[in-house]
């Protein structure tokens, strides 16, 4: 198994390190900036090997270069697609890439989910044999906590069909997001669904969490499946709601439109 963890930056930007339980090599996922992650691993004797970003923007690449510095040789790897340079990118990834780390544990897929950047992908990591309960997903700025990305660089049509990968995916996967968004998420989507029961429920335990400073990592994508508005273009729901019944991507569309 891997283990993740986190540290937090900016106003809600969260920067995942994860580890192996057999070795002491790290991984770390969108480093916005570098000193709290410099700190953690260097606490924890960790090695880093990799930095893996979802994407170009600046709150997730900032602290590449020094991290570069303390560790000259960790792999910085990316998607292949971005229309803008990721700093110091060793290896560049397509749809369906899988990628051998020496954490020797699992494996990791990528998933090209253009829509918030062009060339944004998703890290998708699962054990060999595909148990139950061990998928997690590192989403960057695809998905949120009863929400998505912003789309400034693809299409409401593109972000659909990312999304729609995204669904594929086994219900019990954790996804480990790159802010925290969930609770405004939340207040949108009972808006859009007023009677959905799910919603309120995970509006009222978010708002809990949020009370005790305690985060909403991971996520889980069978609850997201439930109460985020952007993946329930399939809902009689939402579909009622904008009469287009049975057109799951117009359905997608029309919620796109209402903000
Ligand atoms: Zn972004």
């Amino acid at each position: 198994m891997i283990n993740v963890n986190y540290v937090k930056a900016f106003r809600d930007n969260y920067i995942y390190i994860i580890t192996g339980s057999s070795n002491n090599y790290a991984i770390v996922v969108d480093p916005g900036e570098s000193s709290a992650v410099t700190d953690y691993l260097l606490q924890k004797k960790l090695q880093l090997w990799g930095i893996f970003i979802t994407h170009h923007h600046h709150d997730h690449t900032g602290g590449i270069s020094e991290l570069k510095k303390r560790w000259p040789k960790v792999k910085i790897v990316g998607g292949a697609k971005e229309k803008v340079a990721i700093p110091f990118q060793d290896i560049y990834l397509n749809e369906n890439d899988i990628l051998e780390t020496p954490l020797q544990e699992g494996q990791w897929t990528v998933l090209h989910v253009p829509g918030h950047t062009l060339g944004h992908i998703s890290y998708y990591w699962a054990s060999e044999g595909q148990e139950k309960d061990t998928g997690h997903l590192f989403s960057g700025d695809l998905l949120f906590g009863a929400t998505c990305g912003n789309i400034f660089e693809g299409t409401p049509e593109q972000m659909f069909f990312s999304l729609q990968k995204i669904r594929k995916l086994p219900p019990t996967t954790k996804i480990w997001c790159a802010h925290e968004y969930t609770l405004q998420g939340l207040e949108f989507a009972i808006k859009v669904e007023p009677n959905n029961k799910k919603i309120k429920k995970r509006l009222s335990e978010t708002k809990e969490k949020y009370s005790c400073g305690e985060p909403t990592i991971p996520l889980v994508l069978e609850v997201e499946n439930d109460t985020n508005p952007y993946l329930r273009w399939d809902s009689p729901s939402l579909q009622n709601k904008f009469n287009v019944i049975g057109n799951d991507l117009e359905c997608f569309l029309r919620l796109n439109e209402l903000e």
